[in-house]
């Protein structure tokens, strides 16, 4: 879902994030890989061979690489829910475009908000950043760009307590809330966008491999993985869903190569 990548090596000027994923299927296609899009519903990591159910029927696997990644958060308001789909959106590339002269407002202070507010100066007619403390955590390049922004107002030290506009089916504004001064007030906007980071996509494995306290999955040796300690024999993780630390395009890459190491290894020693 990522427009822009910016920071994954070899592309001096960027690369769209679809284009880069395009060019890794064509490539890992060369050396033989076949691809098969399915939903999982369900896993059983302990089974030799570890069989897998998925909407496109069973798959009996000798290793698995979980890869799943990790999906947008949210603030977990009751206002926020209900009007998700109807100008509380998580995408900016997918929604921005609705939003053609509007006013918005963006919440996070990482890369992920700075991405979004500045993509959405494309479409909105004035982005209004809010960010829950006074530091932000976004790179110096992409802060200075949003600052920069004549169309981005950036609003430190304030949370949103409400979205308006439930009754009406529609954002109408945020109630906001300064966290220094206590002080409450309402911005009107038409849009909510939350970039406030992820959460891992690890819950069908839960009970299976060990995972932390966040969700993430807890990795030995870099991507193998663990039940109450002990290494599960052909199951790896890579990538966002058990990287809390990085999460970067190039280290998910960098992990995803070391698991396919891994599992090369362990079929070998099974004697295939
Ligand atoms: P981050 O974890 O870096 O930032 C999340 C932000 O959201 C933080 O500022 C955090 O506040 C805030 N936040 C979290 N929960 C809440 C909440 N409940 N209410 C209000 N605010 C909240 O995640 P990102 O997705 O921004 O970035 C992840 C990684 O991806 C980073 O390494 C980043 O550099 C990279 N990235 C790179 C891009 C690029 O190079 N173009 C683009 C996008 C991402 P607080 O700071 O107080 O914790």
């Amino acid at each position: 879902m990522t427009t822009l990548v910016e920071n994954f090596p070899g592309w001096p000027e960027g690369i769209q994030g679809p284009e880069l994923i395009d060019n890794m299927k064509k490539q890992a296609a060369r050396f033989g890989a076949s691809f098969q899009t399915a939903h999982l519903n369900a896993a059983e990591l302990g089974a030799r061979p570890i069989r897998l159910t998925t909407s496109a029927g069973e798959i009996l696997t000798r290793t698995l690489i979980v890869a799943s990644g990790a999906s947008a958060r949210w603030l977990g308001l009751p206002s926020e829910h209900a009007l998700i789909g109807h100008g509380v959106s998580s995408c900016a590339t997918c929604d921005g475009f609705f939003f053609r002269g509007r006013e918005i407002a963006v919440v996070g202070g990482g890369d992920s908000a700075m991405e979004e507010a500045l993509f959405l100066t494309r479409f909105a007619s004035k982005v209004t950043l809010l960010h829950r403390r006074e530091g932000f955590r976004a790179s110096k390049i992409m802060l200075e760009r949003a600052i920069a922004n004549p169309k981005i107002a950036l609003r430190p030290n304030t949370i949103v307590e409400e979205v308006l506009g439930v009754e009406d089916h529609e954002v109408k504004g945020l109630r906001l809330k300064d966290v220094k001064t206590g002080e409450l007030c309402e911005l009107a906007v038409s849009g909510l966008f939350l970039g406030i980071g992820h959460e891992p996509n690890a819950k069908m494995f839960a009970g299976q491999v060990d995972l932390d306290a966040e969700g993430y999955i807890k990795t030995t040796g870099n991507v193998l993985t663990t039940l109450n300690g002990v290494v599960v024999p052909g199951v790896f993780a890579c990538g966002d869903v058990q990287d809390r630390r990085y999460r970067q395009a190039i280290t998910a890459a960098g992990s995803g190569c070391m698991a396919a190491l891994e599992a090369e290894k362990f079929v070998e020693a099974e004697g295939h």
